[in-house]
Parts: structure tokens; sequence; C-alpha cells
């Protein structure tokens, strides 16, 4: 048996001792549990709760294609000249491939894939009975606790979930590029409502100005702000070429200062905190009562519901009361 595979067997502590230390192996694996619902997972999370809440949490969201992977390759050179070392999680909620195959085809992160103040990990979240809002918090956690300063959360493919991956993060970004009807199709998906930083990628092309011109117009029309709100910037870039991410850079840290002075961080991050105890705490309800299936106890009630003699509701009471006693 190979080292590796011996250590896969139970030994939580060392496993968190090593992602502490920052040992990339260590880490993947604790992604790993997260990514399998590992019955692990509780004696893990337990381990790191005492070391997280250092990391600052970037989303990043957008249609396929706008240059997401491109600007967080871009960003992740930007962060580590700045000696911080970052997490980067590209989530695929919609893959049925787990990490490994991904992250083949993240060919654009390959220049960071030696240097040991990165982490580069994909994680498919489909099959999940929770999905991405009970697997991102705790593989940002792994992260978190790994000593990463940055963690930027990606999605890839589909971008139904951009409103999920922007409760996960302390600030997200929403990314749009110049010719792509993104500006209609943003109103339409609410990301102008999830947007703390507004990125126009491939600032190159014909269009750049004009689709920030309708998106600064779109921003302002929504919206009716107080003084010493928020006012999402806008910040042009060619992620391509590294051109403009020193602002965005910037923007990000304006924004993350100002969430910290006006209290809204420990806010986000309460907020985070209790969704993300109810999703564990429903996930775990609805897989007992998958697993009452068949169970003897729910099917005197449904007979009970079918003859008329109980309403659904009582029912559902007697079967959650039985579970939770
Ligand atoms: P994602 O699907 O949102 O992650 O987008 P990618 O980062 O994979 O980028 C999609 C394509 O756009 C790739 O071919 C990139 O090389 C290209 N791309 C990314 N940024 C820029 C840019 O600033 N200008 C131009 N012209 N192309 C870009």
């Amino acid at each position: 048996m190979s080292e590796a595979r011996r250590g896969r067997s139970t030994d939580v502590p060392t496993l968190v001792e090593q992602a502490r230390e920052g040992r990339p192996r260590a880490v993947a694996r604790l992604i790993s549990l997260v990514e399998d619902a590992s019955p692990q997972l509780r004696e893990v999370m337990a381990a790191l709760a005492p070391l997280t809440g250092g990391a600052y949490v970037v989303g990043l969201t957008g249609s396929p294609g706008v240059g997401k992977s491109t600007s967080t390759s871009a960003l992740v050179t930007a962060f580590r000249r700045a000696g911080r070392r970052v997490g980067v999680l590209a989530v695929d909620p919609s893959s049925p491939f787990s990490g490994g195959a991904l992250l083949g085809d993240r060919v654009r992160m390959s220049e960071h894939s030696s240097d040991p103040g990165v982490y580069i990990r994909s994680m498919a979240t489909r099959g999940h009975l929770g999905g991405l809002a009970w697997a991102a918090p705790q593989a940002i956690r792994v992260l978190d606790a790994a000593g990463c300063d940055v963690v930027l959360v990606e999605t890839v493919g589909v971008g139904q979930s951009e409103v999920e991956i922007a409760a996960q993060a302390d600030t997200s970004v929403v990314l749009l590029a110049p010719g792509m009807g993104d500006g209609i199709q943003a109103a339409k998906a609410g990301i102008l409502e999830i947007g703390d930083v507004y990125v126009v990628n491939k600032a190159d092309r014909d269009g750049a100005d004009a689709t920030a011109r309708e998106l600064n117009h779109m921003l302002g029309l929504g919206e009716i702000r107080a003084a010493g709100d928020w006012r999402p910037p806008i910040v042009k870039t060619v992620a391509a070429r590294g051109e403009g991410v020193e602002e965005l850079v910037d923007a990000l840290e304006k924004h993350r200062a100002w969430m910290a002075e006006r209290g809204v961080l420990a806010e986000r991050r309460l907020s985070r905190a209790a969704n993300e105890i109810e999703t564990i705490a429903v996930t775990a309800l609805r897989e007992r009562i998958g697993g009452l299936r068949g169970d003897q106890h729910l099917a005197v009630l449904a007979a009970k519901v079918t003859e008329g003699t109980l309403d659904p509701y009582t029912a559902a009471d007697d079967l959650v009361s039985g579970l939770t006693s």
C-alpha cells in the first residue's frame, strides 16, 4: 500500500495538521472529502473551525467565455506579487466529473501549478444533496485553514448559479464582455443585484466602452444610494494581457476596506454562517427522510393521508418530530 493510500484511511488530525502547514496534498484530500460528502467531514470541520476566518473570499461570476478563468489567473499573479497566498476554487455545479478531470481543462491556471503559494482546485457538486450551497463553504474553509489570504471562487460552465456563488463570497465580481449581449442577459439574470465590482473584460475589443456605459446606466437606474453606500465600480480589463488587473485588485481592496469599516463584512459572514448551518441541517434532514422510504412509519402515515384520516401537514410534523427527537 502506498503512503498516500495509507494516509487516506482516517487520520483526520494528521491531515488537518498537514493542511495547516500548507501541504498541497493534504489540502486536496480534505477538499475531496467535501466533494465525496465523507462522514469524516464532521471531524474535519471541527478541527478546522479555530483555524478559519482569515481568508478574504472573492467570487467571480459571468457567462461562459467572458474570461473568468483568464481573470482568475491574472488575479492570482497580482496577489502573489503582493506576497499573498491564494486559493482558487473552480466550482462546476453541473459537471458529473470530479476534481481532477476538470482541473486538466483549466489550462490557463497551469502557470501557477508549481507555485507553492497557490492552491487550485476544481470541484464538482452535481449529485450532492445540498449542492453548491453545501459544498462550497466547506471547501472554502479548507483553503482558509490552510493559510490562504485570498480565496477566489469561480464558477465553471453554466451561469445559473451566480447568485449562489455570490452568497459564498465577501466580495462578488461580475464579469461581462463586449459583444456577448451581456447587458440584456445581466438584467435578466439579476446579476446587477449581486455585483460589488463589475468587470468589462476583453476591453481590447470593439464595444467595451458601450458595454461599460450600458452597465453604468443600468446600475445607476435601479438603486438609490445614501451617502457612504457602496457604488459598484466598473473596471475595464484585458485579462489575457494582464491589463487593468491592478485596478481590479485595487477595487477589491477598496470594497474590503469599505465592508470592514461599515460592519458589512461581519454581517455578510454571519449571514453566510447562518446559511451554512441551515443547509447542513436541511441536507441532514432530507437524508434521513430519504432513508425512510419504505419505512413502516412513513408507510402508515402515507396510508392515512390516502384514506383521508390524516392531513399531509400533520403527517409531515409527525415525521420530522420523529427524526429529531
Ligand atoms: P471563462 O469561460 O469565463 O472562464 O473564459 P476564459 O477565461 O476561458 O476565456 C475565454 C476566451 O477568451 C479564451 O480564449 C481567452 O483567451 C479569451 N480572453 C480572455 N480574456 C481576454 C481579453 O481580455 N481579450 C481577448 N481578446 N480575449 C480574452
